[in-house]
């Protein structure tokens, strides 16, 4: 597996997408997904170049970022416990997968305790699959608003997981209704809400995600390979 490699082809890809549609490539961050992979792994990313690393699991994201020294930009993408938000204090720059009010109160209160502020995106689940987080498109307006009450967060923008289209046209809608809610978002002018980041595109799909608007894209597979299942 040649990182070095596939980093450069997939920041190719992405500047090659940004030239066709007339964006800046400057506007669009990539987060190399790298749960379930060794340390080593991300090792090899950041010394290619590659800032920012995303990571699912609390326990994964610990364990790397106790052992790796190399500076790196951490995110959390993945479903998040109230219960588990305490250990990613001091260790994560941007979460993106905040779902619900009750996960935003508890980061606001780890978050304070540590006299710091959160950084967050809201996840939108727009498909309504019951097997994905995230408020759904009707709720997300006033979720963003509760959020925006509580003193230790910032919400910077949305995120969504769309359903798994091999046809990729099919989920291009789900981009476009991300920009859509954040615009509609944007326009209520909430204290500590910016909507600047669209968190949208994962390997095959990151494309289609930077014309509808992407500013972060997540890419795990066309980075690192073929996942194992989880471990325990
Ligand atoms: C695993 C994961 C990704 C990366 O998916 P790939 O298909 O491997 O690029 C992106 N976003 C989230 C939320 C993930 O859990």
């Amino acid at each position: 597996m040649d990182i070095a490699a596939n980093l450069t082809d997939i920041r190719r890809q992405i500047d090659a997408t940004c030239h066709d549609c007339g964006r800046n490539p400057d506007e669009v961050r990539l987060v190399a997904v790298a749960k379930t992979k060794p340390t080593e792994v991300v090792e090899a990313a950041l010394t290619a170049g590659q800032s920012i690393i995303g990571e699912s699991y609390v326990q994964e994201l610990i364990a790397k970022t106790d052992q790796i020294q190399a500076p790196a930009e951490w995110h959390f993408i993945g479903h998040l416990q109230s219960n588990k938000a305490k250990y990613l204090v001091g260790r994560v720059a941007l979460i993106h997968s905040v779902d619900r009010l009750s996960l935003a109160q508890e980061i606001d209160r780890q978050w304070g305790k540590a006299g710091q502020t959160a950084n967050i995106l809201v996840q939108v689940n727009l498909s309504q699959e019951a097997s994905k987080s995230g408020a759904t498109e009707e709720e997300a307006e006033s979720l963003v608003r509760a959020i925006a009450a509580l003193p230790h967060l910032r919400v910077k923008g949305l995120m969504t997981l769309p359903p798994y289209c091999p046809d990729l046209e099919e989920v291009r809608p789900y981009f476009r209704q991300l920009r859509q809610l954040a615009k509609q978002i944007a326009a209520c002018q909430l204290p500590n809400v910016t909507m600047d980041e669209l968190s949208m595109g994962m390997s095959h799909d990151f494309r289609i995600a930077i014309e509808e608007g992407a500013t972060l894209v997540r890419v795990g597979t066309a980075i690192f390979g073929a996942r194992q299942p989880r471990p325990v």
